[in-house]
């Protein structure tokens, strides 16, 4: 019998009112991993409830001291690091390396952020008139709805509910149906780190059913949205009917540009690992790879050779390089696009099926696949696909290539393998996608630096680093004047 998870709702953990549950899924062999609840509208008026009782006194605690729980759970996570990417690995499908990856900038990102309960800086600057002190500082915004995707399932709820808590805010945290469990453990270990009840609330269930009431209650300040376009741009759209804050991190078409006078190895390698690791499932995946066509035929044949030798399995085996995709609807999806592919006039160069045969035909596998002779207007090389599928298009010169890399309705990732230092720079300048790499694959981000993307990618906010505590707190600034009377600014006295 399936272990059986709750709901957290003002410290305590509960089945939905309604007593349903549904099943966690093993997506590599349809094995049934846990029962979660399936949550309504009522459970996430008792969550947004206390979230917003218990945020009068969670502002209050002094930041230093909301950072000593962060940083009690950054502890505990590093204790149990292994088991938390063993049961990521089996509810996800991801090859454990890559789930021990997922953990560790998931406890990356809890320490980074307990460090900002003693920074939270704001300023102090000289005021225009005399004996008057002015300053600004970072105030807490109130309640959290943070909503979050399968494809990391502890690293992005960390990336949200860290900054979130040591702002001062409080959460209300809905993952996606596809990953209960890990939801689950990084709320049981903020429990067992000591923070109180009501100031992190978990609420299972279907995305719209517990989304739509999440997003629209009024007690609700701020939203964090990571996902894809079609429901962040619903979520955008009911946030800003009702006046509300809300960010979004979503889909990505990102390029490797390989220029004629790269290290071949390290291109090949980096797209290998871009294009197929996660299965192709990361906003910042290698969808696309631009490549001068002096080098065409030689890095085709290498990248193909590449994704040839990739082994599919269950990502616990050590033997597997590449895991299921995440459920039957990705797995149609994916399908879809390779149809679409090849009706547009591009070639498979490998893969291009789900093998159906023994183990495999138990679990959500495609075949890693290449796309050649793809045109950048293509619909697979303007969609994002989601899965283990690669485009390679031609191009001529480096201005050419930073045109069609730009040309999407996304702007996630780049990156460029070149020795020229010259071209590296002009890369740098002209791609307009909010991260770059060179001589480096498309994955790779480390959570004290900005992340996010430009065009349909985001709403212009970004996660991690400093820059996400822009999203969860905002300014107030404050002016103290000393000097005993009425003293009016831009006034002349
Ligand atoms: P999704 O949009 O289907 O779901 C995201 C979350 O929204 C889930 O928790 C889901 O249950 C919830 N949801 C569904 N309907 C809702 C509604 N009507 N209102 C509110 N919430 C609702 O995305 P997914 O399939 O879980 O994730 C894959 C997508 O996430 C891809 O497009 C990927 O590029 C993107 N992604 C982006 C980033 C980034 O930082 N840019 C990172 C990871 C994933």
């Amino acid at each position: 019998m399936a272990e059986e998870y709750f709901n957290y709702i003002n410290g305590k953990w509960s089945r939905a009112s309604s007593g349903k549950t549904y099943e966690n899924i093993d997506p590599a062999n349809g094995d049934v991993l846990g029962l979660f609840p399936l949550s309504g509208p009522e459970e996430v008026d008792r969550a947004v409830e206390a979230a917003s009782r218990s945020s009068a006194k969670w502002r209050k605690l002094p930041a230093p001291k909301r950072a000593e729980i962060l940083f009690r759970a950054a502890e505990i996570m590093v204790q149990r690091k292994e088991e938390l990417a063993r049961r990521m690995t089996m509810e996800m499908g991801k090859v454990l390396k890559e789930a021990r990856g997922d953990v560790q900038e998931g406890i990356d990102m809890v320490y980074y952020m307990a460090g900002e309960g003693r920074r939270l800086f704001g300023d102090t600057t000289p005021s225009e008139l005399p004996n008057k002190f002015a300053m600004s500082m970072r105030v807490p915004i109130g309640v959290v709805a943070a909503i979050t995707p399968w494809n990391f399932p502890l690293a992005i709820p960390t990336w949200k509910v860290m900054p979130a808590l040591v702002a001062g805010n409080t959460v209300v945290f809905k993952p996606s149906p596809f990953t209960p469990e890990s939801a689950y453990h990084v709320v049981k270990i903020l429990e067992e780190a000591g923070l109180p009840p009501g100031v992190l609330n978990l609420i299972y269930g279907e995305g719209s059913a517990l989304g739509v009431p999440l997003v629209e209650d009024p007690r609700v300040t701020l939203i964090s949205f990571t996902g894809s376009v079609k429901v962040g741009n619903e979520v955008a759209q009911r946030a800003s009917r009702l006046g509300k804050r809300y960010s979004l991190e979503m889909g990505g078409k990102n390029a490797i540009i390989v220029m004629e006078d790269a290290d071949l190895d390290l291109a090949v390698e980096g797209i290998i690992w871009s294009a197929f690791g996660t299965s192709g499932q990361r906003c910042t995946a290698a969808s696309r790879i631009l490549i001068q066509r002096s080098i065409l035929g030689r890095l085709t044949e290498r990248v193909v050779g590449a994704a040839e030798r990739l082994r599919l399995g269950h990502g616990l085996l050590p033997t597997t390089d590449v895991g299921p995709v995440i459920n039957q609807a990705a797995v149609d999806k994916i399908l879809g696009y390779l149809k679409i592919g090849v009706e547009e006039g591009a070639k498979v160069l490998t893969g291009g099926y789900k093998p159906t045969e023994g183990e495999m035909g138990k679990g959500y596998f495609i075949k890693p696949t290449v796309f050649g002779d793809v045109k950048p207007h293509m619909r697979i090389a303007q969609e994002e696909i989601f899965g283990p599928v690669t485009d390679l298009i031609a191009f001529d010169t480096l201005e050419e290539a930073v045109k069609i890399n730009n040309d999407t309705p996304y702007g996630l990732v780049t990156s460029i393998f070149t020795r020229d230092t010259n071209k590296a720079f002009r890369a740098m300048e002209d791609i307009t996608t909010g991260i770059v790499y060179v001589n480096a694959g498309t994955i790779g981000a480390e959570v004290h630096l900005p992340f996010g993307g430009t065009r349909g990618t985001g709403n212009g906010h970004r996660e991690a680093g400093q820059a996400a505590l822009d999203v969860f707190t905002e300014w107030k600034t404050v002016y103290v004047d000393y000097s005993g009377r009425l003293q009016k600014a831009q006034m002349g006295d």
